[in-house]
């Protein structure tokens, strides 16, 4: 099937909801992919954040096959080695001390919203409920999720939404304004990602953190995009200098197979009990094996290299035309750029690189085990674009 018969079909039978690049993903090594026909691109946006180790690594592979090999999915009735292992290990490498695992981003929020609900209610009764979280922020596509990302603009069609959600300025007076009586946490991505790479100030997000401990509000950490090494700490909040309540991630947790994982930290290891909370694929031994191989190699040696791709990248991504910022932490970037940045996408994918946009922003999430050879095609091609 050839790219415009592949295109017909997809219009006939896939529902319309995305508004795709004009390529077809065949297959790849690294950051290098190769659509059907052929031709090579530079990666530099991991299908969102998700293959940090890029194409074809050997030793996912290996892992992912030889659990497949045994079985491949068990459901939560029964016991699993490579979900107990995957939890130990996140937890030892960040302090959480229970993980409950799902299959994305979104189903690992609506997790974190309930837990901080029942936390609430265990504690204090009913009708301590409400979340705080922040203008422009992008926490997933379930009514739930939906219902707590402060976009206006996402607000449409699917009323009523669920009810409880604020949304306050990214900063400790916009938080901690809209916290009342009845806010039993607050929800944040450090790093805002679909809204532009913007990272929020630290020493806000300290008092943030302060205010909510003395208050008893639960601080939820969105880092299904910023976490797995992409800001050059395995989680984002290690930048932060703060220990949130709850920690939420999924995009690149696998490596590229589906898996979601919420943390909980000391104050509500106890508050999801038996049938509390569920999901049938959630946890599945062979995302989790996919997730042990990818988890094991995100060592500092790793993040010093990622800290070393970040700079360099700045630093010359600062220096081409028509870059007007640059912005984010580690192999998370944003570009604010004088012109369209889908168009800019578009012509940038012509050439041969993948770049994927957020709002007006061009947003730069490479395999964090990206080439020089890879990142200097990949600036090459970007400053031919913004040049012309
Ligand atoms: C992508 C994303 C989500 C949603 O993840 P899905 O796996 O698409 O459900 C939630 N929060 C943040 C910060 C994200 O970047």
């Amino acid at each position: 099937m050839n790219f415009s018969e592949l295109k017909e079909k997809d219009k006939e039978y896939i529902a319309g909801t995305y508004n795709r690049f004009a390529v077809d993903i065949y297959e790849g090594n690294g950051a290098t992919l190769r659509s059907a026909d052929g031709k090579e691109y530079i990666d530099f946006g991991s299908g969102i954040a998700v293959n940090i180790f890029g194409v074809n690594d050997r030793e996912w592979k290996d892992a992912v096959i030889s659990q497949i090999n045994k079985v491949q999915h068990a459901c939560n009735l029964y016991y699993t080695q490579p979900q107990a292992d995957l939890a130990e290990l996140l937890c030892k490498k960040t302090g959480a001390k229970k993980v409950f695992f799902s299959n994305s981003g979104a189903e690992a929020n609506e997790c974190a919203i309930k837990a901080a609900r029942k936390y609430s209610f265990d504690k204090y009764g009913e009708g301590r409920y409400e979340i705080v979280t922040l203008k422009n922020s992008f926490h997933g596509r379930t009514l739930a999720t939906l219902s707590a990302t402060g976009q206006p603009a996402m607000h449409k069609y699917f009323m009523p939404f669920v009810d409880g959600f604020s949304y306050a300025d990214p900063n400790f007076e916009g938080v901690s304004g809209l916290c009342g009586k009845k806010t039993c946490a607050v929800m944040l991505e450090l790093v805002q990602g679909e809204s532009g790479v913007n990272p929020l100030d630290k020493e806000q997000v300290k008092k943030i953190a302060e205010f909510c401990k003395k208050r008893d509000i639960l601080l939820i950490v969105d880092e299904v995009q910023t976490g797995n090494g992409r800001t050059g700490k395995l989680y984002c909040y290690q930048n932060y200098g703060i220990i949130p309540d709850i920690v939420t991630t999924a995009k690149g947790l696998a490596g590229g197979l589906p898996l979601g994982a919420t943390m909980f930290f000391e104050k509500c290891e106890h508050t999801l009990n038996a049938g509390d909370h569920g999901s049938t694929f959630g946890g599945n031994p062979v995302a989790c094996a996919g997730a042990l191989s990818i988890l094991k190699r995100i060592d500092d040696q790793l993040m010093l290299e990622v800290q070393g791709k970040s700079d360099y990248l700045k630093t010359h991504l600062s220096r081409i035309k028509n870059v007007l910022s640059v912005t984010g932490m580690g192999l998370m970037l944003g570009l604010e750029i004088n012109g369209n940045a889908r168009e800019v996408a578009d012509r940038c994918l012509k050439k041969g690189l993948i770049v994927l946009t957020a709002k007006n922003k061009l947003r730069l999430l490479p395999p964090l085990t990206i080439g020089k050879g890879e990142i200097d095609e990949g600036l090459r091609i970007l400053n031919e674009v913004l040049s012309e």
